[in-house]
């Protein structure tokens, strides 16, 4: 299969050319036809799949031939994601796609000055990548509106229920014209996500490329047992004897991957941390370096590292075992992308055979155990409970994996609904 096949306009084509791709991954052969057809889509399909050109190649050529009325530009796609990371990557990705077509796009999410946001949406735009909230934002202030809004693509769902925007999705559905192209991408379907894509999709067309919850089967997995305080001094081992230059390390808090990063810094490894406290600069910032290669580690929690997207990331290391076996398999969903090869890497202490138990559970099958000499377990070391982050009591109930629910039933007003997601993301 090629993609001259899918028929994809030639200005696209040029632009696939340019980023290389000789051919349509398994999203992209399933999805592109059917959004052609103007049809709503649900697609069961993670990150490293190539699902971003799934939704963004038939979504500009769709956008380009539709008639237009009236010479300003109005914004006539909407592409929502969870995080600042995925709206950043989605943006380039649109705007990398449309290099030859007369489209214009923007980017808006928080943490970031919202004139210049203004000043680029005056201009006319005709593609919007946003997150909830600071599209909401916008509306209030009226610098954004959606009333001619064609395309809705709603991008990692699942992950944007997790956050609790599910109010802010509500609100925006709600300023939409009723007649639009729906698209929605899940990693997971839960009930939530079933019940929202039964309210926002008129018969979509189902596309699923890798089974729910399975991990790729191009990563190769392997768990170290190790006990809790020797974990760091393991990481920098493995890193040196191993030779290892682009390192994706995930810790369950920030301030554990702001101490690893210290640590691994001075133990000479070049590292930074990511996560949902530092800025958007310095985020923006520690990524480009490790894509340079001139950081050998980034060291992540799991929102932050949502939607980054990295060419042939060769290793990712579970510093510590997520809270929510869900996030094992975006973890290492990070590795082995578009074709690669990829390693995923545990350091499990005896705390965490719970979680490695459900890990194991969810992905239906056993990860092989690899004892590193020298750092056997002391097998006399007691496991004691994993501490959750500090400001999640803040939240309400947490439910299992110490989530928030999702649809807390309260009083609050829309804006401390968000700012709950907002505070439950920056903790993480
Ligand atoms: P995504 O799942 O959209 O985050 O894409 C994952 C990675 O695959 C990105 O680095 C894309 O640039 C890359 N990619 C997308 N489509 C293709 C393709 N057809 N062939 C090779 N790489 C691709």
């Amino acid at each position: 299969m090629s993609f001259d096949s899918l028929g994809l306009s030639v200005e696209l084509l040029r632009a696939i050319n340019d980023q290389g791709y000789s051919q349509p991954t398994p999203v992209q052969s399933q999805s592109i036809p059917v959004i052609l057809e103007g049809r709503d889509i649900l697609a069961g399909a993670q990150t490293g799949t190539g699902k971003t050109a799934g939704f963004t190649l038939p979504m500009l050529q769709r956008l380009s031939q539709m008639q237009t009325n009236g010479s300003r530009r109005k914004i006539r796609a909407l592409v929502l994601t969870p995080t600042r990371e995925l709206a950043a990557q989605v943006g380039e990705s649109v705007k990398t796609y449309s290099r030859y077509l007369p489209l214009e796009s923007a980017i808006v999410f928080g943490g970031v000055k919202i004139n210049p946001q203004i000043q680029k949406l005056r201009n006319g735009v005709d593609i919007l990548v946003a997150t909830p909230g600071r599209l909401l934002d916008h509306i209030s202030q009226k610098t954004i509106d959606l009333s001619s809004i064609q395309i809705l693509v709603l991008d990692e769902a699942d992950r944007m229920l997790d956050m609790g925007f599910i109010r802010d999705i509500r609100k925006i559905l709600a300023l939409l014209p009723e007649q639009r192209q729906n698209l929605l991408f899940s990693a997971t379907f839960s009930n939530d996500i079933k019940q929202l894509a039964n309210k926002l999709l008129t018969k979509p067309a189902l596309i699923e490329v890798a089974r729910q919850n399975s991990a790729s089967e191009r990563v190769s997995q392997l768990i170290h047992p190790v006990d809790k305080k020797r974990k760091r001094e393991l990481l920098s081992f493995m890193i040196g004897s191993e030779n290892w230059h682009q390192v994706l390390v995930f810790t369950r808090t920030k301030h554990g991957a702001n101490r690893l990063a210290e640590q691994l810094s001075k133990d000479g490894i070049t590292a930074a941390a990511i996560h949902g406290n530092k800025s958007q600069g310095a985020r923006t910032r520690a990524l480009s370096n490790f894509k340079q290669n001139t950081i050998r580690v980034l060291v992540a929690t799991d929102i932050a590292a949502r939607g980054l997207d990295i060419d042939q990331l060769p290793h990712v290391i579970n510093y510590e075992l997520p809270n929510v076996p869900e996030d094992y398999v975006h973890r290492i969903g990070r590795t082995g992308r578009a074709g690669n090869k990829g390693e995923a890497r545990s350091l499990v202490c005896v705390d965490e055979h719970k979680l490695l138990k459900d890990i194991e559970r969810l992905l239906k099958r056993d990860i092989p155990r690899d004892m590193i000499p020298g750092y056997e377990p002391d097998p006399s070391i007691k496991a004691e409970p994993i501490q959750k982050a500090r400001a999640r009591k803040n939240t309400t109930k947490p439910r299992s994996g110490g989530r928030p629910p999702m649809h807390a039933k309260t009083n609050r007003s829309h804006r401390s609904q968000r700012n709950t997601g907002q505070n439950n993301q920056r903790n993480r």
